[in-house]
């Protein structure tokens, strides 16, 4: 995808990526080719490639660009993966995660969020993401099982059917903490048992819902 801002996302990619440690070659190829500043409105687009988080509007933000990176990294996706995203929000991490598995199903509690991150992901052609509006801390029954999870909001606790609905061998990637600061977190699921393992700390808008803070 050939646009004005290639030089920024390319320098993105080198310094704010690979300069801390993303080494994934699957993922460096996605973060440089997904148009990050499309899914920002007009007037921050010129931010869209800055180091920081950036609000998209319904008091949510779309994640700084190596945060996505290095979650999607921990889900050590190959391509022929099934991935269920919760917080679809602008829906820039959903695009990441389909250009790097063959499916993807992301959940949205605002519907307004969800609609205009489906009208973009269409213009942009991906047609390997389903995006549906509800409670994502349910999880997507009719889906299941995923080989890989994500969360982008943060959970005071680990949502149980999201482990449920997590494949053998699967990973689920989630901040879980309090409402102000989380620790990025890694679940797998060996024969049916739960493995967790803790990575950096982290600052995520709540999870909303049943399994996760009250509204
Ligand atoms: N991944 C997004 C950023 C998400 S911000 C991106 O790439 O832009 C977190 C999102 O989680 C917000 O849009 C918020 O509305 C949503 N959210 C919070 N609780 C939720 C829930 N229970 N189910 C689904 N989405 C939820």
């Amino acid at each position: 995808m050939e646009d004005g801002f290639a030089r920024l996302r390319a320098e993105m990619v080198e310094y704010q990526l690979k300069g801390r440690g993303i080494k994934d070659p699957r993922v460096l190829f996605a973060m440089g080719r997904v148009p990050r500043h499309r899914f920002l409105p007009a007037r921050l687009q010129a931010s869209a490639y800055d180091d920081s988080a950036l609000p998209i509007g319904s008091g949510q933000t779309i994640s700084q660009p190596y945060m996505v990176a290095a979650m999607t990294e921990l889900l050590e996706l190959k391509g022929n993966e099934k991935v269920l995203e919760v917080g679809t929000g602008s829906g820039y991490q959903a695009a990441i995660l389909a250009e790097l598995s063959n499916k993807v199903v992301s959940m949205e509690r605002i519907e307004t969020l969800s609609n205009e991150a489906g009208k973009l992901l269409k213009e942009l052609g991906y047609g390997n993401i389903e995006l549906v509006a509800g409670d994502g801390t349910i999880g997507y029954a009719p889906e299941a099982p995923y080989d890989g999870i994500i969360v982008t909001a943060a959970c005071p606790d680990i949502p149980a059917p999201l482990f449920e609905q997590l494949n053998n061998g699967g990973r689920l990637v989630l901040p879980v903490g309090d409402r102000f600061l989380q620790t990025l977190t890694i679940v797998k699921k060996k024969e049916g048992r739960m493995i967790t393992e803790y990575s950096f700390g982290c600052v995520f808008v709540p999870l909303i819902g049943k399994y996760g803070f009250p509204d």
